[in-house]
């Protein structure tokens, strides 16, 4: 496939002004949508939105209020339901494992809608009918199962619908199926590697090419590093469940950022502090606005997530703007005697250095008054076996990286590979005891 082989071209190399006219004749008309339900309908006339009339331009779309993720919780289970129940085909959840989770309510439009575009971000990755697709994604709410298991059927992979877990058989059946391509976290993705170390497969015996990876943030090293353990091509996926999940915005195959599809989704990158819309280039947080949602709308979503858009346009020749990679959310920043630091800052530090493993973890303890911030990191299977002098010297390199990229003072405890916990989904990197009695 060339780079300029798209799945559905006329939309996806449309010019920026036929695109943004598109984007608001659809938003005029989700717009008149929300306006049915009982949520958005006293909200927009307060912010003096009467029907669609009132948005004349694109820019009109900064008079709707936000939306945020107290109001989806205050909304459980069906106060966004904007359809009656019997046009409901599906429900999922955000992934949180804490508190009232977000729910989304799907018609089977919203559902052809979705799979159309997972369907066209398989196919930016230059991947189709002759792949053997592993959906290593948890299956049930989390959209990360079926979300890419339907994408990845129309555009005719053979789809194997693996789940998460079981990490010795994932192996087993990549290397009797001839699996080509994967789903994934990257954080399961490195351990399924110490278990292949183990486990008596080799490389050489499956026919992986490619993974994409999502689901939870991860640095530029981490890809590289997975690349090159791998020898496999990895592509950034980005989604999230009130957007639909996975195919949000994808990587093709120029690997270089997330091309958002902007023919389904408004995006906004804002200031957190102040609100304000920030131009490309500058990193905010993402508000989405789905377009051509029918059973749960949703305007002007605040995400909590990071990114930039990158300023210039992809060489594959697609029009719709690309993401950085997500840095981190505003909801995840550790405040560590009044400094702050994002999980993703460590990350970055950690993983460009070559001896160390496939899995962290932060802890936070208190002592006294004072936050300790402790950073246990796995040692590569090499590192394990040299001799005591290298290891210190690791540590200590460890250290002044990090001291010098996020100020505050560490301690570093390595470990032997495979001993710290394993995360089969989404990985939870940060242990913060403080609060903690
Ligand atoms: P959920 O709604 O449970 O699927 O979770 C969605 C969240 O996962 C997003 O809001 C992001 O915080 C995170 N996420 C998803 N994909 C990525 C990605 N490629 N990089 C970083 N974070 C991601
Ligand atoms: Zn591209």
């Amino acid at each position: 496939m060339s780079s300029h082989d798209f799945w559905d071209k006329d939309v996806e190399s449309l010019d920026r002004k036929p695109l943004q006219a598109l984007q608001l004749q659809r938003l005029r008309q989700v717009v008149d949508h929300a306006m049915r339900t009982r949520f958005y309908e006293p909200r927009l006339k307060k912010a003096g939105i009467f029907s669609s009339a009132d948005i004349r331009t694109l820019d009109d779309i900064q008079k709707i209020p936000f939306t945020t993720k107290d109001d989806l919780r205050e909304c459980y289970p069906n106060g966004l339901l904007s359809v009656p129940m019997n046009r409901v085909v599906r429900i999922h959840t955000s992934s949180g494992t804490t508190g009232i989770p977000t729910v989304i309510h799907h018609t089977q439009q919203d559902l052809d809608v979705w799979t159309n575009l997972v369907a066209r971000s398989i196919h930016a990755t230059g991947s189709g009918k002759n792949d053997i697709f592993q959906n290593m994604m948890t299956y049930g709410m989390f959209t990360g199962g079926l979300g890419l298991h339907y994408g990845a059927e129309r555009v005719g992979m053979t789809v194997i619908p693996m789940g998460g877990g079981n990490t010795k058989r994932q192996l087993q059946i990549m290397k009797d199926f001839g699996t080509t391509v994967l789903h994934i976290t990257p954080s399961y993705m490195l351990h399924v590697l110490s278990v292949m170390e183990e486990s008596g497969i080799l490389r050489e015996e499956l026919g992986l090419k490619k993974a994409y990876l999502g689901a939870e943030p991860y640095s530029e090293d981490t890809r590289r590093k997975i690349e090159r353990l791998w020898q496999i091509d990895v592509y950034n996926s980005y989604g999230l469940s009130e957007m639909n999940g996975p195919g949000v915005a994808f990587e093709c195959i120029e690997k270089s950022g997330m091309h958002v599809w902007e023919d389904v989704y408004h995006v906004d990158v804002i200031d957190p502090e102040t609100q304000r819309s920030l131009p490309d280039g500058t990193e905010g947080e993402l508000v989405f606005t789905n377009l051509l949602r029918e059973a749960t709308p949703l305007l002007r979503y605040r995400t909590r997530d990071i990114a930039s858009f990158l300023p210039t346009p992809c060489a594959c020749g697609r029009s719709h703007r690309r993401l950085s990679r997500i840095t981190g959310r505003t909801d995840d920043m550790l405040i560590i005697n009044g400094v702050n630091i994002y999980p993703s800052q460590i990350e970055n530090v950690i993983m460009r250095i070559p001896e160390v493993g496939n899995n962290y973890q932060i802890h936070l303890e208190k002592t006294g008054a004072l936050d300790r911030l402790i950073v246990k990191v796995e040692i590569s299977s090499a590192m394990f076996i040299g001799d005591l002098k290298q290891i210190d010297n690791l540590k200590e390199l460890i250290k002044d990286n990090l001291k010098a990229s996020i100020i505050i003072n560490p301690s570093v405890e390595l470990h032997e590979p495979g001993s710290l916990p394993v995360f089969e989904g989404k990985a939870k990197r940060v242990v913060d005891n403080r609060t903690r009695i």
